[in-house]
């Protein structure tokens, strides 16, 4: 329905539509940026519950559009006045056509005789991942078992987006089959999150830090670009190997965008996106894999193994209760209260602790609360952070929560 409504609008106004049938985010983008077309559009709710949908919208650079574009698309959206061309654009379909996406990746896999040894359970999650990474992996000879692969909107087999919680088949069937690695990708297949080969499902950062290490051996003096929420384990890596770190807002257009701007190597969010400029600029979950795998085979270590050698650090992520116009009240309490010691305020408000710890402040774009995240390099000064800037916030917010 939303595809015939898109199109019928598009053709009306006297745009060519180019239909390519179900195809991952990623590769949408990858084919705006190595097509004539002027923009693409992606029918997807991401990683949302299958009552949501919602249109991602991509620029001719194969990114998606800044927000400022989206703003005034939405004022035109809202006017409703629309006029017609008398001539029409043409529609072809072009169903699953992604043959320059699928050559660049394969482009990309270091050893292909090592990737063959491997075995790996891929759970896509009913989304359309299963036209992308499964197949890339069952072409180069990995043993490949596939879970949740039925493309399916109404998302049967887990809730669509790769959290732990929605993990426990995919890890249970990594140990059953001992298997080297667990790939478990979001509805429209732009993140990848990974279990490893004792079926515990690693977090995001802690990947990205893994790819970057590998990468940045290579490329020294590389940038790398990541959100200011990012775990300190990326920014200890980007130190030792002599990386340049790059911090952004949160958002995977922040992130895109930045990784462009910059000429950054890599890019990279804890919720499992990564960015790899030599391929496209975007989030990519099977890119993720490619790089995940190089990493594996180069090494000839298992996954858990090359984790463990990654600097530990301790985290939490908690959300305040805050009604939504008195949010930036809350924050501006806190600002003042926090005068001298701020450290950045790129997105929210950060309080750096000399390399030992950070915290991060911020109002949730989409909910009603704060959001404080803490990291520190034990346990004990964790809590020690989390016991002066909870009641601060709590404080803040007053009696305007929820
Ligand atoms: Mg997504």
């Amino acid at each position: 329905m939303l595809l015939e409504g898109v199109a019928a609008g598009l053709l009306a106004r006297g745009n060519d539509v180019d239909d390519r049938g179900l195809i991952t985010t990623p590769a949408l983008e990858f084919m705006v940026k190595n097509t004539p077309y002027s923009a693409g559009i992606m029918i997807t709710a991401s990683h949302n519950p299958p009552e949501y949908n919602g249109f991602k919208v991509v620029d001719s650079d194969g990114i998606e559009i800044p927000r400022a574009k989206e703003e005034k698309m939405e004022l035109l959206i809202h006017r409703d006045r629309w006029g017609a061309s008398y001539q029409p654009g043409r529609r072809v379909i072009n169903e699953g056509r992604i043959e320059s996406y699928f050559e660049k990746l394969e482009s990309q896999v270091l050893a292909r005789d090592a990737t063959q040894n491997l075995k790996i359970v891929i759970d896509t999650g009913n989304g359309v991942a299963a036209l992308t990474t499964p197949k890339l992996l069952r072409k180069l000879g990995t043993r490949v078992i596939g879970i949740n692969d039925a493309i399916d909107g109404e998302f049967p087999g887990r809730n669509s987006e790769p959290r732990p919680e929605n993990l426990g088949a995919l890890s249970k069937i990594v140990r059953e089959e001992e298997a080297d690695l667990g790939i478990a990708h979001d509805g429209d297949g732009d993140r990848a999150i990974f279990v490893d080969e004792t079926g515990t499902v690693q977090p995001g950062d802690r990947t990205l830090a893994l790819v970057e290490d590998e990468l940045l051996r290579s490329h020294p003096g590389a940038k790398i670009v990541t959100p200011i929420n990012t775990s300190m384990v990326v920014s200890e890596i980007a130190k030792k190997r002599k990386g340049k770190l790059v911090l952004t807002r949160v958002g995977s257009i922040e992130v895109s965008r930045t990784v462009v701007k910059e000429g950054a190597l890599l890019g990279g969010e804890e919720n499992g996106g990564i960015f790899y400029a030599p391929h496209h600029p975007v989030r990519d979950g099977t890119i993720a894999a490619v790089l995940v795998v190089n990493a594996i085979v180069r090494n000839r270590r298992p996954f858990s193994k090359l984790l463990d050698r990654l600097p530990r650090f301790h985290m939490v992520k908690e959300k305040i209760p805050c009604k939504e116009e008195a949010k930036s009240h809350a924050m501006n309490i806190l600002k003042t209260r926090l005068k001298g010691r701020i450290s950045s305020t790129l997105d929210g408000i950060r309080v750096d602790f000399e390399g030992r710890g950070w915290v991060l402040i911020r109002a949730s774009g989409t909910e009603p609360l704060l959001r404080l995240y803490a990291e520190a390099k034990t346990k004990n000064r964790l809590q020690e952070i989390l016991d002066e800037f909870r009641p601060l916030v709590l404080n803040a917010v007053g009696d305007r929560r929820l």
